[in-house]
């Protein structure tokens, strides 16, 4: 293991992976969804949810699945994964959205800033920010279309794992938003690096 680091409550943590290395994600108290965006070192890919729709032709992503970048190119394979139920749907919390659809005033604690933090920590401009790929999230698609939340699927100290298949900044947030967490308050999550 090369490190091992918290992503404290509701906050966020940015990380370089070389092309080989793992990033295993743990959730060390169960029910809690993070964020997960990956640009190329270069910053001049980014992860996209549509071009990985079209190369799985799915939307629930495991283990074998890989994430795509906007250019076509392969950016993670999900190498293991205790939970099997993600999301890649929704666009990260951002303030916006808690002030729209909760009437929330003043700051709320929310991805899409922690997530623009990290990466320009990592001297990668994150603008616009693509769709994170929520994992823990629980999202069911019902059959007229609507989306419905569940508790995340995680038991305490369950993982998943990607394999960088390029050099990547990667930023990742533990979410704030109760809705995706079982109604839960924040909780922290960790992370470590591994070679293969
Ligand atoms: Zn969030």
């Amino acid at each position: 293991m090369l490190m091992e680091q918290v992503i404290p409550a509701a906050g966020g943590a940015g990380l370089h992976l070389k092309r080989g290395e793992q990033l295993r994600i743990i959730d060390p108290n169960g029910g809690q969804s993070g964020d997960l965006v990956v640009f190329s070192q270069d910053g001049r890919q980014r992860l996209s949810n549509g071009r990985t729709f079209d190369y799985g032709g799915k939307i629930y992503l495991s283990t074998g699945d890989v994430l795509w970048s906007d250019r076509s190119e392969p950016m993670l394979t999900i190498v293991a994964d205790d939970v099997g139920r993600h999301d890649f749907l929704y666009s990260p919390c951002s303030l916006e959205m808690y002030r729209i659809q909760y009437g929330v005033t003043g700051y709320h604690a929310n991805c899409h800033d922690n997530l623009s933090a990290e990466l320009r920590k990592l001297s990668v401009p994150p603008d616009p920010l693509p769709t994170a790929f929520n994992f823990f999230m629980n999202v069911h698609v019902k059959e007229d279309g609507n989306l419905v939340f569940a508790r995340p699927r995680s038991l305490p100290g369950d993982a998943f794992v990607v394999r960088a298949e390029m050099d990547l900044a990667v930023a990742v947030s533990a979410c704030p938003a109760s809705t995706c967490n079982g109604g839960a308050p924040p909780r922290p999550l960790a992370f470590e690096i591994l070679r293969e």
